[in-house]
């Protein structure tokens, strides 16, 4: 089925989030994160493990409290590339497909982020609490649409490949 609804900023975004969960690794959790400012995207993660360790979906989860400790999530994945390459996010809108838990809530803020655009909640966190302690606006939107619309039918310049017949 082919939608053709141009998706607002926030969708599209959100979109994004949910493309970058596509590369978790945890069978627990499939989160994604970008941070945006100016509609310009700064960085991107999901919950993976560290670089050069074993993925959960491989070896199994490493469980400790009932929380899977072997990724890093998804928003610190994106502070964490955001430091590697010297990306200022202060004052950006982190875009999570889940409302993040206490910790990454308190790394954001601390980060100096200053709205989260979430559609999904995150049981057991303080979270929200300390979002709106530090002024931190919080959107929960309708998931959007799962799908990519891209009929390369339709467009008479787009060139089929092989692979994409
Ligand atoms: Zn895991
Ligand atoms: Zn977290």
């Amino acid at each position: 089925m082919t939608n053709n609804k141009r998706p607002a900023w926030d969708e599209y975004f959100l979109k994004l989030a949910m493309l970058a969960s596509e590369r978790s690794t945890c069978p627990r959790m499939h989160c994604g994160c970008v941070f945006v400012k100016d509609r310009f995207v700064l960085a991107t993660g999901y919950n993976g493990s560290l670089p050069g360790h074993p993925h959960c979906e491989d070896v199994g989860c490493l469980v400790v409290d009932n929380h899977c400790v072997r990724t890093n999530h998804a928003e610190i994945n994106a502070l964490t590339q955001a430091a590697v390459h010297g990306v200022n996010i202060k004052g950006a809108t982190a875009y999570i497909t889940n409302m993040s838990c206490t910790t990454c809530a308190k790394a954001l803020i601390a980060a100096g982020i200053k709205r989260v655009v979430v559609f999904s909640d995150f049981h057991d966190t303080l979270a929200t609490q300390f979002y709106t302690q530090s002024g931190v606006e919080i959107a929960k939107l309708d998931i959007p649409g799962r799908t990519i619309n891209y009929d390369i039918e339709k467009y008479a310049s787009a060139r089929k490949t092989e692979n994409s017949k």
